[in-house]
């Protein structure tokens, strides 16, 4: 009889190990509240139309033999083998054998417990946060062009405020301007010029993973875009009109994007799993999950939600892939994989506006409109499916031609 695997998950390890691992050998169970696998480095350009919210996800259904359960998993009683379950709507409760566990759940977005942040910012994680930031940004645009309102009136509609100048943030602000610079000047002729847009940093740089050069191109850059930049700014609270600073200052605000940073889920606090400081699964390896001094032989945990004991790993996409494509070979060879898992850094990219990008590999580091071009061709390549790359390459084609769509619904 197959060995029965439960996944939990449908993000970026998940997906790439649920396509590698074996359908002969396992019986191959995915658990998630969502039904698709969703390309994140493209979910910026969603939030203002550059690409189109369906055109970068791809429904877990369509991998050959394997079940699919749209639940969370809520607990694990590695004893007995079993998972427990919540179906993410109708929150029947069931519960699940396996022979094998796969935890892939990622992170969430932190907020670090500041007054306000999780009522009344928007955060960019998932395909609903992108399309409420669409809304709300469209929602802002229409507020300002109501009649009677002063200046200073349609200035605070239209303040624009990013918590995190990490690549998420840079990306969100980068496509944001474009969106102003490209749509707004034609569909809102009135209103651009009040438009601000303000990056929140508690470093003193954006893009601080990335080469010093290359972050200091980026802050020039956005400086010549018109983005304020307030570095070494921490948010200390957010009430429904304004936004306040470390510094005693506050602001008003049309729209805050909080991407500051990630924590773990409930389900990995609660789950009884040994975890870092960082509050991540402690893995060997080969991801056998950390118990009482040794390691489960049945147990696994990948991507962000995961940490490996003796090594640091970036939490990105890239990682997730390889941790999970590394997994599914181990399980095909049924543990008989004698090298552990090594990292292979192909670099770091990010968008930041104006048709320019920033590309930060071991052979090479890239600015500027060729950079942009490497961009968009390695993310065109990476995702995961011919109907994706044939809607975002369409996409593209479209805003080039006719602009980003503000129709609000
Ligand atoms: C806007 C944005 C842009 C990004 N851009 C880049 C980039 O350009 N390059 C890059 O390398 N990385 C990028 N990243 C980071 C990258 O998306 C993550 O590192 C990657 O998704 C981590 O993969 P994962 O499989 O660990 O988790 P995820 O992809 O986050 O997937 C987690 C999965 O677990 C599911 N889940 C959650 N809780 C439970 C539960 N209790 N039970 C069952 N399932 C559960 C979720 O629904 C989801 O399907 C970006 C991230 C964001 C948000």
């Amino acid at each position: 009889m197959k060995k029965k695997i439960i996944v939990l998950g449908t993000g970026f390890s998940a997906f790439r190990f649920v396509r590698k691992i074996s359908k002969n050998l396992y019986d191959v169970t995915v658990v998630s509240p969502r039904n698709h696998f969703l390309f994140t480095p493209l979910l910026p350009s969603t939030t203002v139309g550059t690409i189109e919210f369906r055109s970068i996800i791809e429904p877990i259904r369509n991998v050959n033999g394997i079940s699919f359960n749209q639940s969370y998993c809520t607990g694990i009683d590695a004893e007995k083998k079993i998972v427990f379950c919540r179906d993410a709507d109708t929150n029947r409760e069931y519960s699940l054998a396996f022979d094998y566990l796969v935890i892939a759940v990622g992170e969430i977005t932190n907020t670090f417990g500041i007054n306000g942040v999780a009522e009344n910012a928007l955060f960019l994680k998932e395909l609903s946060d992108a399309r409420k930031i669409r809304t709300k940004v469209i929602d802002c645009f229409e507020n300002a062009s109501l009649p009677g309102l002063t200046e200073q009136e349609k200035k605070d509609f239209l303040r624009f405020a990013v918590c995190g100048g990490g690549p998420t943030g840079v990306e969100f602000a980068a496509e944001l301007h474009d969106f102003i610079e490209e749509d707004v000047k034609r569909k809102y002729q009135d209103l651009a010029e009040y438009v601000e847009i303000i990056l929140i940093e508690a470093r003193d740089s954006i893009l601080a993973s990335f080469d010093k050069k290359l972050s200091e191109y980026a802050m020039k850059i956005f400086r010549r875009q018109n983005i304020v930049l307030k570095t070494n700014s921490l948010v200390s609270g957010v009430g429904k009109e304004f936004i306040t600073l470390n510094d005693g200052t506050s602001f008003r605000y049309g729209l805050l994007v909080w991407a500051a940073g990630n924590t773990s889920t409930d389900f990995v606090r609660s789950s009884g799993l040994e975890t870092d400081k960082r509050g991540k699964i402690i893995t060997d390896s080969f991801f056998r999950v950390k118990n009482n001094g040794g390691y489960f032989d049945n147990i696994f945990a990948v991507g962000d939600c995961a940490a490996i004991n003796d090594k640091e790993l970036p939490a990105t996409a890239q990682v997730a892939q390889q941790l999970g494509l590394f997994l599914a070979r181990y399980l095909n060879k049924e543990g008989r994989v004698e090298k552990p898992f090594n990292f292979k850094n192909l670099g770091m990219l990010a968008y930041i506006g104006n048709l320019k990008a920033l590309a930060d590999t071991p052979q090479f580091k890239g600015t500027g409109f060729g950079t942009f071009v490497l961009w968009r061709s390695a993310y065109l390549t990476k995702l995961v499916s011919f109907k994706n790359k044939v809607l975002v390459l369409f996409d593209w084609a479209k805003t080039f031609v006719s602009g980003r769509d503000v129709s609000n619904f």
